[in-house]
């Protein structure tokens, strides 16, 4: 957008004038920076809100004596008649063209209409500030924040539901999305367009466990009910080379034992809290989204729990399936815990385990476990783990192929979800608030969070 600078300037000098006059009348002998900025915003915050009310006056000056309603039948003008909105400069009074006396019984201000506005409610401007503070932080928390950021408040059920609302879109755009990858014509129609195609892309998914609250407090008490439920995560992502100069402390040893050191880049979440078929078909409708059907590559690394590759061999069944190294390795640690008594012996065994399985020798990691077995519980599960996994586990063979080995990048979304959302303390979910907080977010960390703001602002006219 470009501005007339003169004009500027002068709104310029006149709020310092304002914020000047303003100033002389406080008591405070000395004034600071901070206390001019704060001045300055709150006139601005004035400003605006005479600003946006002089604009929407403006904007109906043709009235007419009638006009057509959305049922087919016909509107007189009345009067122009007061709407209060809650805007980014807070409450918002102003006068429109306000038409009624169509037998439907319904009034109608163009104005409104026009701009996607509803009369008393929260603008879709403000609703994205509300939500982003509502995916960062509690609802309560949300609350103050964004009473620093905006100078006014707003309640924390506002928070909290305009949060949700941003979920709802996300949580229709993926059921959009879900069903036209169940359609067959428009697969086909997809297949026609042939877009852009990833080399190597990646799919991880994991779970992690959220408390969900019963809607009735005595369902609890009577059935007793488990109340964990898993939310069930999911990403796909590119790899790319980390530029030396950009690399840790870490990523630095780590280049002594790999030839390249890979990030992802340009990660797609989805998440639900369902029954994996449930999750699977939103696995597979966001795998077409992002080419996972046309990548010359499509790996998955995960943490092996059984449902996960069973959807990964339902829906893409061509796929390289990877166990993430840093789960395989840990197993080991945990065992020479548990079965070694001295650290000589703990960690002369671990050394040569751990290179076996980072060589891919995964059938010496299954022989270095079977005599522990009988010693450790978590031994004898690992074996399992380790048996049932092999061909997941060549990473000799993946290393040399310069394919990520670390399912990280799904961890870190499912912390970014559960641990630093959901269960923020304090935070108490119903099923359906769980789902579309946790969707709202699982957006802004896709980078897809635009397009909820572009569907937010069609709302009122979509309704
Ligand atoms: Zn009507």
């Amino acid at each position: 957008m470009e501005y007339n600078i003169e004009k500027i300037n002068e709104i310029g000098k006149m709020l310092a004038e304002v914020v000047g006059e303003a100033m002389t009348q406080t008591e405070e002998e000395q004034v600071r920076i901070g206390d001019v900025e704060m001045a300055l915003r709150e006139t601005l915050k004035a400003v605006g809100q005479s600003g946006l009310k002089q604009f929407l006056e403006n904007a109906d000056s043709e009235l007419e004596a009638e006009i057509e309603c959305t049922c087919g039948g016909k509107l007189q003008y009345q009067r122009r008649r007061a709407a209060t909105i809650w805007s980014v400069f807070g409450k918002v009074v102003y006068k429109r063209a306000y038409y009624a006396g169509c037998d439907c019984q319904k009034g109608h201000a163009p104005v409104d209409n026009h701009y996607g506005i509803e009369a008393g409610k929260v603008t879709a401007g403000l609703a994205h500030l509300i939500a982003l503070s509502g995916i960062k932080e509690s609802f309560d928390e949300g609350r103050k924040w964004l009473k620093e950021y905006l100078l006014f408040e707003v309640s924390e059920n506002t928070v909290r539901s305009e949060t949700q609302k941003m979920g709802d879109l996300q949580r229709r755009a993926d059921q959009e999305l879900v069903n036209a990858m169940q359609d067959e014509k428009s697969l086909q129609q997809r297949e026609r367009s042939q877009p852009a195609v990833s080399d190597i892309l990646y799919g991880s998914i994991d779970a992690a466990k959220v408390r969900i609250e019963p809607r009735d407090p005595k369902e609890k008490v009577l059935e007793n009910r488990e109340t964990w439920r898993d939310l069930k995560a999911g990403c796909w992502y590119e790899g790319e080379a980390v530029p030396v100069r950009q690399q840790s402390t870490r990523q630095k040893e780590k280049v002594q034992r790999e030839s390249v050191v890979l990030r992802a880049k340009q990660q797609k979440y989805f998440c639900d809290i369902a029954e994996a078929q449930e999750f699977g078909k939103l696995l597979w409708a966001t795998g077409c989204a992002a080419g996972a059907d046309r990548a010359r590559l499509l790996v998955f690394i995960c943490d092996g729990a059984v449902w996960i590759w069973n959807l990964i061999a339902q829906y893409f069944p061509n796929a390289i399936q990877i166990v993430d190294w840093y789960h395989a390795a840990d197993r080991l640690k945990r065992i020479a815990e548990e079965v070694f008594p001295t650290l000589e012996e703990r960690q002369t065994w671990l050394k040569q385990v751990t290179e076996d399985l980072w060589q891919g020798r995964v059938e010496l990691v299954i022989e270095a476990c079977r005599p522990l077995a009988k010693k450790s519980k978590w031994a004898q599960q690992s074996l399992t783990y380790y048996s049932n996994n092999i061909e997941r586990m060549r990473y000799d063979q993946f290393r040399a192929s310069n394919l990520l080995i670390g399912s990280g990048v799904i961890e870190s979304g499912c912390k970014q979800i559960v641990t630093q959302r959901l269960k923020l303390p304090g935070a108490q979910w119903h099923l359906d608030g769980a789902i579309l907080t946790a969707k709202a977010r699982t957006a802004w960390m896709s980078g897809e969070w635009q397009k909820l703001v572009s569907a937010r602002s069609l709302l009122p006219l979509a309704a």
